[in-house]
């Protein structure tokens, strides 16, 4: 007497063969989420039109396995490691569209990306495409200023206003 144990899920092998299990939990749904919301992958739901907020161009627009919606570039297909992670999107076989974060991407892989990231609407600010480098930059330009105060510190007059 044992309990069969169907909780063995098969491994997906290529983005097409990913797709949800009837009433299986997805592993991936916290991170598309949090991954949805950093990548303004935020719509617009239906059933407003899938026009970009910002620049007003219709994009491709696409639910992802947490019910959200993402507007893709449409007939942008580029090579992954030309985008920067957490903007690579691909879409699965069922139309469903999946974020696939940082991780690097396999060699030859190709993907899409978010209208978000060609919105001439938004500038490089607002978009931020390279968060880490923009994180590296912030921490530099402390430590250039850190620098500069130690360099100029002792000798420097006072600013008599
Ligand atoms: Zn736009």
């Amino acid at each position: 007497m044992g309990v069969y144990d169907d909780s063995i899920i098969p491994l997906a092998g290529s983005d097409e063969q990913r797709q949800p299990l009837p009433g299986a939990p997805r592993s991936w749904e916290n991170a598309d989420r949090a991954q949805a919301a950093l990548d303004g992958a935020i719509g617009p739901e239906p059933p407003s039109p899938p026009r970009c907020p910002h620049c007003g161009l219709a994009g491709e627009r696409r639910p992802t396995y947490t019910g959200q919606h993402v507007l893709l570039e449409p007939g942008l297909v580029l090579p992954a490691h030309l985008v920067p992670g957490g903007h690579r999107w691909h879409v699965d076989s069922n139309g469903v569209a999946w974020n696939g974060g940082s991780e690097e991407p396999l060699p030859g892989a190709r993907c899409r990306i978010p209208h978000h990231l060609a919105c001439p609407g938004l500038s490089l600010d607002e978009i931020r495409p390279w968060r880490w480098l923009t994180e590296v930059r912030t921490e530099n330009a402390g430590r250039a200023r850190r620098r500069a105060d130690e360099e100029s510190g002792p000798t420097a007059l006072p600013d008599a206003g």
